[in-house]
């Protein structure tokens, strides 16, 4: 993909910024494959060397370069050398709905620690929510990421290392990953170099061959990106959290809203589906008492009338700590039913793995706590 992709900087509430711990050294994952054949030739190798490599960290989902039995004993521990697999170590993990959901917290080379989710489903898909980041600073109210403050960007390694990990243990139960979503903690438009990365090594022909298609990646609303997005050569999935239909109710809520409001917001939702020709998805969390009346439902369909998209509907998952609720199921449905009158398509997701503090970021705050 030649998109051109800049780092937006959105500067970090004051009271969640913190210091930056150093970056983590460039490593294998990091590299795209014609990176890896330019240091195969720079240290006089043959090319076919970064085939090899990468058939075996991607396709053979080796944990390690040294466990790639095809490559010399020397290049192995020179690769292991140069450029190291980033460390993601499971510090904790947690499974609910039977099982079927697995969440690990992973601590990085730093001490920083990040979570992601893979969800087995019985029709045989397996989806793996990925962290963009450590913490966040988007600051929006109903998030634990966003309650705990921002550390740093991860790097593409960082983020492949943690899709990496769900797909070797799918494999050992004979399965496959089917879908990969950027939804855990932070926000990948603020990351969005890595980001990129890390979709275009998964999608590399002679590797996963990941289809761009089965991967979506969620924002808060960095009108910027959004646009850069329409124009990406990967037609890779794009989710909003939108999660109010005002920009009184949405700035409260998130303060992303005061720097690109609703109708900022609004065009360019409408620019990408026209450029790029692909739907939209809007992501709407559901809260008691705050942005679940009809009223609300009524004004989110007068927002989204006539625009190739998708509404999924969330009813909130309660964090520790925090006063917020979800709605009733009735009062779901009656918001879902008003959308679908007004010729909005819409689903309600409900969260997996509720016992096991799915929502992004409960795990990492709840460690924390916990010492
Ligand atoms: S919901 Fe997403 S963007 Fe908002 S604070 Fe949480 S992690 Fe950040």
């Amino acid at each position: 993909m030649n998109t051109t992709i800049e780092t937006i900087q959105l500067t970090p509430r004051p009271e969640v910024a913190r210091s930056r711990s150093p970056k983590p050294p460039v490593g294998v994952l990091d590299l795209n494959l014609e990176e890896l054949r330019a240091w195969c030739r720079e240290h006089d190798e043959p090319e076919y060397r970064a085939t090899q490599i990468w058939k075996g960290l991607y396709t053979d989902l080796r944990a390690d370069v040294g466990e790639i039995s095809t490559l010399p004993a020397a290049l192995r521990t020179r690769v292991a050398d140069d450029l190291p697999m980033p460390r993601i170590e499971p510090l904790r993990s947690w499974k609910a709905d039977g099982g079927a959901t697995h969440k690990v917290l992973f601590q990085l080379h730093d001490g920083k620690a990040v979570e992601s989710v893979l969800m087995r489903y019985e029709d045989g898909r397996a989806t793996v929510c990925v962290s963009s980041q450590a913490g966040c600073a988007m600051g929006c109210v109903f998030c634990a990421t966003g309650l705990g403050g921002f550390d740093r960007n991860l790097s593409a390694g960082e983020i492949l290392a943690q899709i990496l990990y769900f797909a070797r243990d799918l494999k050992r139960e004979g399965r496959r990953l089917t879908n990969i979503v950027y939804m855990g903690m932070g926000e990948p438009l603020a990351n969005p170099r890595a980001v990129w990365r890390s979709i275009e090594n998964l999608h590399e022909p002679a590797g996963m061959h990941f289809s761009p298609r089965r991967i979506t990646v969620s924002t808060v609303g960095i009108v910027p990106q959004i646009l850069r997005f329409a124009e990406a050569d990967l037609p890779v999935n794009l989710a909003i959290s939108l999660h109010a239909p005002d920009d009184e109710l949405r700035g409260a809520m998130m303060p992303v809203n005061h720097r690109w409001p609703i109708r900022e917001l609004m065009d360019a939702a409408r620019e990408y589906t026209e450029r790029s020709g692909r739907r939209i998805s809007f992501e709407y969390a559901l809260i008691a008492g705050s942005n679940s009346s009809i009223e609300h439902a009524r004004a989110l369909a007068d927002l989204l009338r006539g625009m190739l998209c998708h509404v999924n509907l969330i009813p909130l998952n309660k964090v520790p700590g925090s006063p917020l609720e979800p709605p009733s199921p009735e009062a779901v449905r009656a918001f879902q039913d008003t959308l679908l009158a007004a010729g909005i398509p819409c689903t309600v997701r409900l969260e997996r793995g509720a016992d096991i503090l799915a929502a992004c970021g409960q795990l990492r705050i709840e460690h924390a706590q916990s010492g």
